[in-house]
């Protein structure tokens, strides 16, 4: 039964045409895989070029084709990116010098790293990006935290980014320059990730970006020490990380791998920023710790390492990270606000970083 409902499902699903390539979904090989249990489709679809209107196309095609089979009660598609061009063709480069793609003419780039998810790194690095602009640097924000991209909804990003199918705008948010894979895929499908995608996506999401001319990026790195960083780290000039903890031990031990993996490959370490280090009182003021007392700063002396700021756990700052408009920018005098425009120029004495207007 199941065999000949999966049978109908390729059938239905090669009736779709690829207008680019004016071929079916299916002999393109875009159809990765198909199964059926219990009048339930699981279908994967694999794109080979962030063209988001044709995608968005196929993908509501498949899903009304599939639906229309008698004895299918739902249908679930997910989508995946593979680009097949491996090697970035001389005529890109081209493209590259004369439409500002790419982060070559961004002066510094800030990796916001963490050794596990759950830790606060996106609202660190999104309200450190905010600083930074607020200082009057422009700033880029990439969330290259593939597995879990929570800028767009940190941001209130609920649209595309405008692409040709070759190169692809940044979304402005708050006078930020912004970049996610969180934009390139519905919210409702997860997104289904193999080992090489991975590097090929990022490498989209830098190579083919009009990310154009800034002062500073800020990179939300995703949570621990994997390839992804490697690669990340080798691709781009990173200028410098910030690592993200809590006073909890067991984020600290991550912390010290992320901290020696950055060793490795020869990017500074600005320093560590413990979040939700206590907790404010928005009624009186007053400071309690959370998580009894921090080991943060035995680790940050056994390696030497500065303390950027203590962050925190302020209702405020959860609260915007919900409603999509970053703490540091709506009140820029909040207390937390304030340590995040500390931190920001403690980066940039680090970085010796100049406005970008004063070194043009
Ligand atoms: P990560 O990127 O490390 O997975 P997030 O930045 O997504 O973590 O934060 C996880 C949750 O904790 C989010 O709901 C966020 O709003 C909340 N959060 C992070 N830092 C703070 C803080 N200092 N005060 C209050 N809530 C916070």
């Amino acid at each position: 039964m199941a065999e000949t409902l999966e049978n109908q499902a390729l059938h239905n699903l090669g009736q779709i045409i690829d207008e680019k390539h004016d071929q079916n979904i299916v002999s393109l090989g875009m159809v990765k895989s198909i199964n059926e249990d219990n009048g339930k489709i699981d279908c994967i679809l694999e794109f080979n070029d962030i063209d988001q209107n044709r995608n968005d196309k196929i993908v509501a095609d498949a899903k009304k084709t599939l639906e229309e089979i008698p004895g299918i009660t739902k249908v679930n598609i997910v989508t995946t990116y593979h680009n097949v061009n491996n090697s970035v063709e001389s005529n890109d480069l081209e493209i590259s010098k004369d439409h500002n793609l790419g982060v070559s003419k961004i002066k510094y780039i800030i990796a916001v790293a963490s050794g596990k998810g759950g830790v606060g790194k996106s609202t660190i690095a999104v309200n450190i990006a905010s600083a930074f602009k607020s200082l009057g640097l422009k700033t880029c924000l990439l969330d290259a935290d593939i597995y879990g991209p929570s800028i767009p909804k940190m941001i209130n990003v609920n649209e595309k980014p405008i692409s040709d199918g070759k190169t692809i705008e940044t979304i402005n948010r708050y006078g930020l320059s912004t970049m996610s894979m969180g934009y390139m895929v519905d919210n409702e499908s997860p997104f289904v990730w193999r080992g090489p995608m991975v590097m090929k996506a990022i490498n989209e999401m830098v190579d083919r970006v009009n990310w154009g001319r800034a002062d500073i990026m800020v990179i939300d790195m995703p949570p621990g020490t994997g390839d992804i960083h490697l690669s990340l780290v080798k691709k781009l000039n990173i200028s410098g990380s910030v690592i993200v903890s809590t006073p909890q031990d067991i984020a600290l031990i991550d912390v010290i791998r992320g901290l020696k993996m950055f060793e490795k490959t020869e990017v500074p370490i600005l320093g560590i920023v413990e979040n939700m280090s206590y907790f404010l009182a928005p009624d009186t003021g007053k400071e309690y710790k959370l998580y009894g007392e921090s080991k943060t700063d035995q680790i940050a002396e056994k390696y030497d390492y500065e303390i950027l700021s203590r962050i925190p756990h302020d209702p405020l700052l959860l609260e915007q990270c919900d409603k999509g408009h970053p703490l540091t920018d709506l009140v820029p005098d909040h207390k937390v606000s304030k340590l995040f425009i500390e931190m920001a120029e403690t980066i940039i004495k680090k970085l010796k970083l100049e406005r970008l207007s004063e070194t043009i």
